[in-house]
């Protein structure tokens, strides 16, 4: 695995920030203990000057102060009742106001994957200091906030940095996988928050490829594992920077063999918070 500069920067970038906080004090201990020495040398019968007192520094993390949404998509407590009522898409239609999500073809749903790697990012970002919100913390709630016109709620009424939504495809192409980022064209932000989002999908490309074995669609984007949508409520309600990942596809046996490995979880998490780490630096 080939790292850039950036990347290996910043998946180290937790270690680099304290070894620079650790600078910062111990350059104060280096610089006082050498104008001891100054002054011990300079003049024998000066009395010792005392050590500064220097107050321990509490390392920083990259997204101290940053508040992230993630957003996993769908939930285990779907019904068609309740699901297949119609609300606005956030661009003059209406659609359902939520799907049931997809699965694998051994039966892994998507809602339960979708929750499980927003846990593994949410546990990755807060490590780095960030404020971590989620549209859902279980996959037995069923609430009209998780309807695609309310799950950009908490990015637009907290201002929050940005909205990362969690989702897996369900694609039948026969040899189609990998994953792609959906970017709103439709955002009720506007112009800049676009081309915002599609900056933060572009450092989050980058840090999936270089970080996880999941590669880039071979089905959705011609090879840019790009998808711009303006039919999704979840992004267009956003007026914040928010990116949808399909981080796969759950009918690809190789795929699905992936979203089954907490492993992957694991190294998904740490290449999605690369991303905003990146984006937000
Ligand atoms: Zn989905």
């Amino acid at each position: 695995m080939r790292l850039s500069p950036r990347f290996a920067l910043i998946t180290g970038g937790f270690v680099a920030l304290v070894l620079i906080g650790g600078c910062a004090v111990s350059t104060v201990g280096e610089a006082s203990a050498s104008a001891v020495q100054v002054t011990a040398s300079s003049s024998a019968s000066a009395s010792p000057t005392p050590s500064p007192t220097v107050a321990p520094t509490e390392p920083v993390g990259p997204l101290e102060g940053r508040t992230i949404v993630i957003d996993p998509g769908h939930t285990g407590a779907w019904t068609a009742k309740w699901g297949y009522r119609r609300v606005s898409d956030g661009n003059g239609r209406k659609k359902a106001c939520n799907s049931s999500g997809t699965a694998t073809n051994r039966g892994y749903s998507e809602h339960a994957y979708n929750l499980a790697q927003a846990k593994a990012l949410a546990k990755e970002l807060r490590a780095l200091g960030a404020t971590v919100l989620l549209t859902r913390t279980d996959d037995k709630t069923r609430s009209n906030r998780l309807c695609v016109n309310h799950r950009a709620d908490l990015l637009n009424t907290n201002s929050a940095d940005l909205l990362i939504s969690l989702h897996a495809d369900g694609n039948l192409g026969k040899g189609h996988r990998g994953f792609h980022l959906i970017v709103s064209k439709a955002m009720h932000g506007g112009k800049t928050v676009i081309a915002k989002s599609k900056a933060l999908a572009k450092d989050l490309r980058t840090a999936l490829e270089q970080g996880t074995s999941m590669p880039r669609s071979n089905y959705i984007g011609k090879g840019s594992a790009y998808s711009f949508r303006s039919d999704l409520g979840t992004l267009n309600f956003a007026k914040h920077p928010a990116v949808m990942i399909e981080l796969g596809n759950m009918r690809n046996a190789t795929d699905a063999k992936l979203f089954t490995s907490a492993k992957f979880r694991t190294q998904a998490a740490r290449a999605i918070t690369t991303g905003v780490v990146n984006y937000l630096s």
